[in-house]
């Protein structure tokens, strides 16, 4: 066993368990293989460097350091920059639904670092709606700057770029398989010890405890973005973590859940956060018009909609509640 600042990693035979608390969620990874607990252990420390670079507070941070510079040019790491180009990307192809700059909005409801839930009032929302522009990111070289008073924050993006790293590093150790699975994202290396395909579940998010069906996959990423994950509650209406730039309040459009499966852990975690502020029909129009992966939306009024790229690896829990559409 070891024990880091923030992780702890197991050994038992030729498969390592990691668990972290990281980047505001419970982490745990599964390596199996000769190097597996050394591998675990620089899963580990990447993971702690990681929350470091992203948070959006802290001396270290990247984030911190763009979000006091008052404007002036930040020189920042290329981790960094690769989260923030990828999410420019999605913020133009969804027509600004998924936005890194919500940050002063996600942080007056009180969904960012130590802060307090509370509702805040219209006047404010639409002050702050002011600073949420994806479009004023200044980029030169690995520079970078915002206006004055715009904030940031990778939320939506950093766990999903931590997976890529750890799937890059085990391919540098023997390794023969490993799950990553970090709050909503999941992401696997290699093979099972049968060879057989990875089997992921898929929560219900009405009943967070429970599944709904599970998909059979691959090497690939399956990130799941939700009102469940995080939210709180006021005059018997949810408050989700995920904020729509159009109105400034937490997404409430019919989506209880988005999850996106893909290569790419980074492109999977800003398409889920995109799809689930896009509602159901925009997201199957944005899948319709870029396509490149393949996603499983829950609705509000009971069905599970599954794209028929892997509609044939999804298996739905007999006693699921939902109705399977695939589209
Ligand atoms: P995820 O769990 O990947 O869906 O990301 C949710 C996190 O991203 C939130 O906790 C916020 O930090 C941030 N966020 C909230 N709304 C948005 C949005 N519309 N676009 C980008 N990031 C967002
Ligand atoms: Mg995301």
């Amino acid at each position: 066993m070891y024990e880091g600042r923030t992780f702890t990693a197991r050994r038992e035979g030729y498969v390592t368990t990691l668990t972290a608390f990281a980047m505001d969620t419970y982490m745990t990874v599964s390596v199996r293989g000769i190097d597996s607990f050394e591998a675990a252990k620089a899963a580990g420390e990447l993971i702690e460097e990681y929350d470091s670079l992203f948070s959006v507070s802290g001396s270290g941070s990247d984030i911190a350091a763009i979000n006091s510079a008052a404007g002036e040019p930040v020189n920042i790491s290329s981790e960094t920059l690769r989260q923030i180009t990828a999410s420019i990307e999605v913020s133009g192809r969804s027509g600004g639904a998924f936005d890194i700059t919500v940050e002063p909005l996600a942080d007056a409801w009180g969904f960012s670092g130590g802060s307090e839930y509370r509702i805040p009032s219209d006047l404010e929302i639409s002050q702050l709606l002011d600073k949420v522009d994806y479009s004023r990111i200044q980029i030169s070289g690995n520079t970078l700057s915002i206006p004055d008073d715009m904030k940031i924050s990778l939320g939506a993006t950093a766990k999903g770029y931590t997976s890529d790293a750890l799937v890059a590093l085990f391919g540098s150790y023997r390794v023969d398989g490993a799950v990553i699975s970090l709050g909503g994202n999941v992401q696997t290396f290699g093979t099972k010890k049968d060879g057989s395909e990875w089997i992921i579940a898929i929560q219900d998010p009405n009943d967070p405890e429970r599944y709904t069906g599970t998909v059979s996959v691959s090497e690939t990423a399956v990130v799941t973005s939700g009102n469940y994950q995080r939210y709180f509650e006021s005059g018997g209406k949810r408050y989700g973590h995920i904020i729509d730039p159009a109105t400034g309040y937490p997404v409430q459009n019919g989506l209880l859940s988005a999850t996106v499966i893909c290569h790419s852990g980074l492109l999977s975690d800003c398409l889920s956060t995109a799809l689930f502020v896009l509602g159901e029909e925009g997201a199957k129009s944005y899948y319709e018009t870029y396509g490149g992966f393949d996603m499983i939306l829950i609705t509000s009024d009971g069905r599970i909609i599954v794209t028929s790229g892997i509609a044939g690896s999804y298996t739905q829990e007999k006693n699921s509640p939902y109705i399977l559409e695939v589209f």
